[in-house]
């Protein structure tokens, strides 16, 4: 039976066609090896756990198969009162599991876990001003709507409310060490659960953490709302009957293109396609607009940055850059010095018209601003988390955690070093003061130009400004990590007296590289500007980064940066990192990807969940630091770099 399932019905909603490539190995999907990853980055295990504590005493129904779950299902509510853990339920090929169930009587109580905070002082969260259900939390209020829908065709005569379980922002948790009772470990048949605590208690649980919200009345919106889907116009069951047949019969719903392709999980990569599988982006804009395989190879309308015009292009026949005119893009001169956002995307346009690969770099403009810097330059990183369950008593779920940093200084003379680093990765540990506390030791020696690379050291910064001074039982520094924070970053129109400067901001002003392909990501720019900077090849193709007399490094020892590819090009210095396992002598540590490699601020912060939520060894854990504290350094030395190549450049 091919089951339409809530995973299934969300996947359809967003992009039916989807339906005909979801769980086919002929046409990889690149989220799917990632859901473990992203639930315990999310912290997804730990929150339903702690929900089932909520409700003790239900029966949880373990199996995976679909029939003996339903079967299952139906003995235990033949009892007047219970209470379910992921009953399943079936109506024609659509099949649910709830998280929990709680049934009394005739009256269904649906819970939904997620794990999302939830700000219960805000008023009407979920709708917005003109009564439309808000855009944030319109897949969440769907799954719901489907399950409700599926639970009252499977169980006529019941009366059923529906709830999104989820973490309060605004509540404190109650208590030390709350979030090292929920460790993830292997069942007996080798799933991944979590293992609560026999040290749990009442105590524990005494005030909530996750509130329990009713939504049945945007639920009802749902049902008896109308979807604009496939050139029709459905109710809600139609949109249910239409997505669950053409499933049912494997039948590919045509394709429409769109902005929505651009984060496509049906996309292959090289490798993928080197290995023979099938590109389900590829079929589709095949399809849509008869393109051949040379057709990708020109940059497309999905690749022009930050453009919100995406939709009505493609819909206009304007797929590719070389389609597009000024008209379709509306420059506007901004007021700010550098280039304004639509004059870097007609930048990118005519770079692809003209086939010109070479890099635009606004020489005068970046001079004025480097004539305000002051030496040394401190180049700084975060790596960064949000736990579910919070550390400590009086902490709130999914604040912001700062567990890592790097630090490099350019000196006046060009000398570069790693100057610092701080790691605290240790499982129940909430690292921010300390962290914030090393950061300033580094920092406060001189009064140099303080870098970071986008918003996020700033958001952080400031958000444990707020934990300290919400803090009641504060750090005897806390007026002096305040002042910190404030003279280093900027809110709201305040600028500290050595506000960080951002370079993702001059990158978007005064730098513009074909080879980034629109993206000013630093994993992005840093390879690009690699190839185009003859100073960074020169002096980066030598062993002289860690090496005795040249440039100081706390985790590199005689590392060559540039390297090249097989293509010719360089290789992109994020993927000379590391495995961060032996192949060979760590056979029995598991694997969560075939590549293990970090190499990404995603993958440092499962790393860090990792350490934090499940059993592992001394040396596991060692491992697991040391490709922590080498990523980072790389991205404080990206910064470096990216910096000495503008320079060489004026
Ligand atoms: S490429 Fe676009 S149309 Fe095709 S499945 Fe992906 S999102 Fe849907």
């Amino acid at each position: 039976m091919r089951y339409l399932t809530k995973t299934r019905f969300k996947l359809g909603i967003k992009c039916p066609t989807k339906l005909f490539y979801t769980g086919k190995k002929e046409y990889p999907d690149q989220r799917q090896e990632n859901e473990f990853l992203a639930a315990l980055a999310e912290g997804g295990f730990q929150v339903g756990e702690l929900a089932r504590q909520y409700y003790k005493g239900g029966t949880n129904i373990e199996t995976l198969d679909h029939d003996e779950a339903v079967a299952r299902t139906e003995e235990l509510m033949a009892q007047d009162q219970i209470v379910i853990y992921e009953p399943a339920f079936r109506h024609n090929n659509l099949f649910i599991r709830l998280d929990i169930l709680v049934k009394d009587g005739k009256d269904l109580r649906l819970i939904e876990v997620k794990s999302k905070s939830f700000d219960s002082m805000e008023d009407n969260p979920f709708l917005t001003k003109t009564g439309k259900i808000s855009s944030g939390w319109e897949s969440y209020l769907q799954d719901v709507a489907f399950q409700k829908y599926v639970l009252g065709k499977a169980c006529p005569g019941y009366e059923i409310s529906s709830f999104l379980m989820m973490a309060d922002k605004n509540v404190s948790c109650p208590v030390d060490g709350l979030n090292q009772k929920f460790r993830i470990m292997k069942d007996s048949k080798g799933r991944k659960g979590v293992k609560v605590s026999n040290s749990l208690a009442e105590e524990d649980l005494r005030c909530k953490i996750l509130i329990e919200v009713p939504v049945d009345e945007y639920v009802k919106l749902i049902h008896e709302g109308t979807f604009e889907f496939c050139g029709r116009e459905m109710s809600f069951s139609s949109l249910v009957e239409f997505l669950s047949s053409h499933y049912e019969k494997d039948d590919k719903i045509t394709p429409e293109i769109g902005a929505k392709c651009k984060g496509c999980e049906f996309k292959c990569d090289t490798a993928d396609e080197a290995a023979g599988h099938q590109s389900g982006f590829k079929e589709c804009w095949k399809e849509a607009l008869g393109w051949n395989d040379g057709d990708f190879d020109e940059p497309s309308i999905l690749d022009l940055w930050n453009f919100r015009k995406k939709d009505a292009c493609i819909k206009a026949g304007k797929t590719k850059l070389n389609d597009l005119t000024r008209e379709d893009i509306e420059i506007k001169a901004g007021k700010a010095p550098g280039l304004s956002a639509s004059r870097r995307q007609w930048l990118q346009v005519e770079k692809a018209k003209n086939k010109d690969a070479s890099p635009h770099f606004d020489a005068a403009g970046m001079k004025a601003e480097m004539k305000k810097w002051k030496f040394p330059l401190h180049h700084i990183d975060f790596e960064t988390s949000r736990v579910a369950i919070p550390f400590l008593k009086g902490r709130k779920p999914y604040e912001g955690i700062i567990f890592q940093f790097s630090h490099h200084i350019v000196h006046k003379d060009g000398l570069v070093e790693h100057a610092g680093q701080y790691l605290n990765a240790v499982p129940g540990v909430f690292p921010n003061y300390e962290c914030v506390r090393e950061l300033k030791r580094q920092l406060e020696n001189d009064n140099g130009t303080i870098f970071r690379y986008a918003a996020h050291e700033n958001s952080y910064l400031l958000e444990v400004r707020r934990q300290l001074l919400e803090d009641r039982d504060p750090p005897a520094d806390r007026d002096s990590l305040c002042e910190f924070i404030l003279a280093v970053t900027e809110s709201d129109g305040r600028k500290g007296e050595r506000s960080m400067v951002d370079l993702w901001e001059l990158v978007k002003k005064y730098y513009y590289d074909p080879a980034t392909n629109g993206s000013n990501s630093i994993k992005d720019v840093l390879p690009a500007i690699m190839n185009s900077s003859s100073y960074l090849q020169e002096k980066y193709s030598q062993p002289i980064y860690g090496k005795a007399g040249e440039i100081k490094s706390l985790n590199y020892k005689d590392w060559t940066w540039v390297r090249g590819g097989e293509d010719g090009r360089i290789l992109a210095p994020y993927t000379l990192l590391p495995h961060v396992f032996d192949k060979d002598t760590d056979e029995s540590i598991e694997r969560f990807s075939d590549d293990e490699k970090l190499k990404e601020g995603g993958a440092a912060m499962t790393a860090y969940c990792r350490m934090q939520f499940t059993e592992m060894s001394g040396y596991e854990r060692d491992k697991l630091e040391n490709a922590l504290l080498k990523y980072c350094e790389l991205d404080t030395f990206a910064m470096v770099m990216i910096y000495e190549a503008w320079r060489e450049m004026l």
